[in-house]
């Protein structure tokens, strides 16, 4: 188990992020005389992930003449006691000075810190979720703990602070490596705080991207019970290793196979949970949002199963967005294509279904296939490979610069109030998955028709389809 911290200035939304992730068992375990009344600490639970919480909400109520003093102080103390500490901002408001102060705080502790840009629902917490980008936090997590958005990003962030093994409680348990292993990017972070983010671009030194093709690639297969999963990776990897059935009721663990496709290492993961592991609906579904995030989390690309004769079911839809939330590279695979009669018609079907309601990974990859009898699932392997390399892609700074003068001077960003916003520079942060920053005179004042514009120009001209793909403004003169 671990402890976090939540701080932050008051009125962020530090209460209602403590609620949330309290719920009613609002049970104060910090409550012993002698222990200042102004942190609660309280079991918390955010979807599979289960730590102790700790507060600094209590002081706002405090009216004390010393307030920020005795305010730096508890957030001091709850920083020590966590493992990792929460740092809420208000999207809305932008970076304040206070703000700034909390993070100098933070800063010098030295332990994990997750950036929470909370209010951050609707378009209003744009600006400050880029300003929030530029403190040096790392990604921060455009959140709002009133709607509930950004829960997932939220869960993995926490992840990565504190360790796969313990936040997931296997710190005895010991092990299914391939279970915890996770994910072992090695994305550099960028620090946008850094002054070497600056440099300007030297075409001698820029180096385009080097795919590595020597590592296993890991694939998680997807999808409702019975969509197919398992006779589809028996027939993948040419044996009857997993245990499938008409039946409802069979059991088993999460599960790796390691395989190789045309000399490509390969590790597949099957979603135990997505299966009928208990008869109780409720539990079912529990169960499926737990296990399906984890395969999720491990993998590289998701194939996600549907079974074409009875598509596009809500639990399907649930899957979907789920993987495009955590930028995994989607592939769709429709399984039970020998028992489809009119395949035409079927299929211009389902692509209209795919466009209307999937938009969340528009022009995703799909491929027709029969688990059962092996056709198609070539076809799926290199649509596999496909969306694997465009997920690690990488693109040199000359490059993006080039294009971003192209398609200013194509399509120049729109004046606002008599002053036009300049688009200074491009560079792609990360890969998996493509993620890029484009410095702006005035990111508050670009419409996000021409953000989209921009992800538009970036797919097509780099041919980056079928990945989900993210643009950051940050702002520079
Ligand atoms: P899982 O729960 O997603 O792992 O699904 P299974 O692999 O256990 O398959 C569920 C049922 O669908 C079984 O009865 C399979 O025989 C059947 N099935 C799976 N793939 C195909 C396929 O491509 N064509 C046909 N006709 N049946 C399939």
């Amino acid at each position: 188990s671990f402890t976090i911290a939540i701080a932050g200035r008051p009125n962020v939304g530090k209460s209602t992020l403590f609620n949330r992730l309290v719920g009613k068992r609002l049970a104060l375990v910090d409550d012993s005389p002698g222990v200042t009344r102004d942190r609660r600490m309280a079991d918390a639970k955010l979807l599979d992930l289960k730590f102790k919480v700790i507060d600094t909400a209590g002081l706002e109520e405090a009216a004390h003449e010393s307030l920020e003093g005795r305010m730096r102080q508890q957030t001091e103390m709850a920083i020590l006691e966590a493992d990792a500490t929460l740092f809420l901002i208000d999207a809305r408001a932008g970076v304040t000075p206070l703000d700034e102060g909390f993070a100098n705080l933070l800063r010098r502790a030295g332990k994990p810190v997750i950036l929470v840009a909370n209010k951050a629902e609707g378009k209003r917490g744009d600006a400050g979720l880029y300003e929030a980008y530029a403190m040096g936090f790392g990604e921060p997590i455009a959140f709002s703990a009133e709607h509930g958005e950004g829960i997932v990003e939220l869960r993995d962030a926490l992840i990565e602070a504190v360790g796969h093994a313990r936040a997931l409680g296997e710190e005895e348990a010991g092990e299914d490596e391939d279970v915890i292993e996770g994910d072992d990017e090695e994305d550099f972070d960028i620090d946008p705080s850094d002054d070497t983010f600056e440099i300007e671009f030297d075409e001698e030194d820029d180096v385009e991207e080097e795919y590595d093709t020597t590592k296993p690639m890991r694939i998680a297969i997807v999808g409702r019970p019975n969509a197919g999963k398992s006779t589809l990776i028996n027939t993948m990897v040419d044996e009857d290793r997993l245990l499938t059935g008409p039946e409802a009721g069979i059991t088993r663990d999460s599960i790796s196979v390691e395989w190789e496709w045309q000399g490509r290492q390969i590790k597949l993961f099957d979603t135990a949970g997505m299966r009928r592991k208990a008869r109780v609906q409720e539990k079912l579904e529990k169960l499926s949002v737990a296990d399906g995030l984890r395969a999720v989390q491990f993998a590289e690309v998701v194939v996600i199963v549907f079974d074409a004769t009875i598509p596009f079911e809500k639990q399907d839809l649930q899957i979907v967005d789920l993987i495009a939330r955590e930028g995994r590279a989607p592939i769709i695979a429709y399984n039970k294509w020998d028992l489809i009669k009119d395949k035409q018609a079927t299929l211009n079907e389902l692509h209209e279904k795919c466009d209307r309601l999937l938009p969340q990974i528009r022009g995703v990859r799909t491929v027709t296939l029969s688990g059962q009898t092996g056709k198609g699932v070539d076809k799926l392997m290199e649509a596999v490979l496909e969306a694997h390399k465009v997920w690690n892609r990488r693109i040199s700074t000359s490059k993006l610069n080039r294009w971003l003068d192209g398609v200013q001077a194509h399509h120049p960003p729109p004046a606002v109030s008599g002053r036009r916003v300049r688009l200074k520079y491009a560079t792609q942060a990360k890969s998996r998955p493509p993620t890029f920053m484009v410095q702006c005179s005035r990111p508050e004042g670009l419409p996000t028709s021409y953000t989209r514009y921009l992800i538009n120009e970036l797919r097509e001209d780099f041919d980056l389809w079928g990945v989900p793909l993210r643009l950051f403004l940050r702002k520079g003169e």
